[in-house]
């Protein structure tokens, strides 16, 4: 196949060799062979029938703030669902139907704004409203399966439905769509109208600052790496393993949150993934107790 710029719609272009870098809060990872940037359901739809007809393999990418891409970067085609972006507030049912790629944290200020609650754990989470449906992201023990009423997916041939919570296997951090080849176009959310905005605004300015305070933000990272393993907290467990500020290459483990990992400048995906297995080999050793990424870790990887 030609690597020139192929057209699927009027404004949707698949680009070959683009570096993923850019699009992953992590800052790593090297091209996608093609990639793309819906605006719209039929953009998805004539992307999906494009790799189809080509035989690759497709990828989707939401914020990019829960992924390590290998440097090699990724085969076939990128879907990356960031310009699909809308939310409609219905103000009789205090629902929120959002698109794939409106970013979490915006909708949450948007909802506060309205004095709906429910949605303030949000705020500091980097992710898009798809991304938050896959991976079940949450804080304060509030998460996404808790105000879920329906998600709209797209299966490979371009089919739409619409699934219930119940069918998608939410537990902690994760859902039956990961490492799923459906993918999420939109979410309704059910939200608790009818508060005073200035209570709302502060509870979500709250939230923001405690985070802003006790987490790394500064730096670029994809948030929690390891899952907890219950009732043990992972960063806990890394920091009496004697490992907060530990380096490898550029990536370090953070000395304010220890299940951070940071790209202090010129990290590569190399450098981070060595961390991780050197993080889970030492708490292994000492705790008997195995740690499990959260972040997705995708490519090619030859570590020596
Ligand atoms: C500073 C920081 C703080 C964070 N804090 C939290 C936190 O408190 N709680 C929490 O849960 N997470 C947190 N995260 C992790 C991350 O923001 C969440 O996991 C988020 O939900 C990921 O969304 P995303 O759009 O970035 O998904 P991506 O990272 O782009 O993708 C994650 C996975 O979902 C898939 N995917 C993405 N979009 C779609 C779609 N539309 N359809 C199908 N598959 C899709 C991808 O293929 C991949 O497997 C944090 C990250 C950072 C950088």
């Amino acid at each position: 196949m030609t690597q020139e710029i192929h057209w699927v719609g009027e404004n949707c272009a698949i680009k070959p060799q683009v570096s993923l870098g850019s699009l992953t809060s992590f800052r790593v990872g090297g091209p996608a062979e093609w990639l793309v940037f819906p605006r719209q359901l039929s953009d998805l739809q004539a992307s999906l029938a494009w790799a189809n007809q080509h035989r690759l393999p497709v990828t989707f990418l939401g914020a990019g703030s829960n992924l390590l891409i290998s440097d090699r970067g990724l085969p076939g085609l990128v879907i990356c669902t960031r310009h699909l972006r809308q939310a409609e507030f219905d103000d009789s049912q205090g629902r929120i139907l959002a698109a794939a790629g409106e970013p979490l944290a915006t909708l949450a200020w948007k909802a506060a704004k309205r004095g709906w609650q429910g949605l303030e754990w949000a705020v500091g989470i980097p992710g898009t409203v798809g991304g938050a449906v896959v991976m079940n992201a949450g804080a304060h023990g509030a998460c996404t399966a808790d105000i879920l009423i329906s998600a709209g997916v797209l299966d490979t041939d371009g089919n739409c439905s619409q699934l219930s919570p119940e069918t998608l296997g939410f537990q902690y951090r994760t859902s039956l769509l990961q490492g799923n080849s459906r993918l999420v176009t939109q979410a309704v959310l059910q939200l608790k109208p009818g508060a005073e905005r200035q209570t709302v605004m502060a509870a979500t300015a709250a939230d923001l600052e405690q985070r802003r305070n006790t987490q790394p933000y500064h730096l670029p990272s994809c948030g929690s790496v390891f899952r907890n393993p219950k009732p043990h907290s992972a960063g806990w467990l890394i920091e009496q393993a004697g490992l907060k500020g530990y380096q490898i290459g550029h990536a370090q483990v953070s000395t304010q949150h220890a299940n951070f990992i940071l790209n202090c400048g010129g990290a590569t995906a190399s450098d981070i993934l060595r961390l991780i297995r050197h993080v889970q080999h030492q708490v292994e050793t000492r705790w008997s107790l195995p740690l499990k990424p959260e972040v997705k870790i995708l490519g090619e990887f030859q570590l020596a």
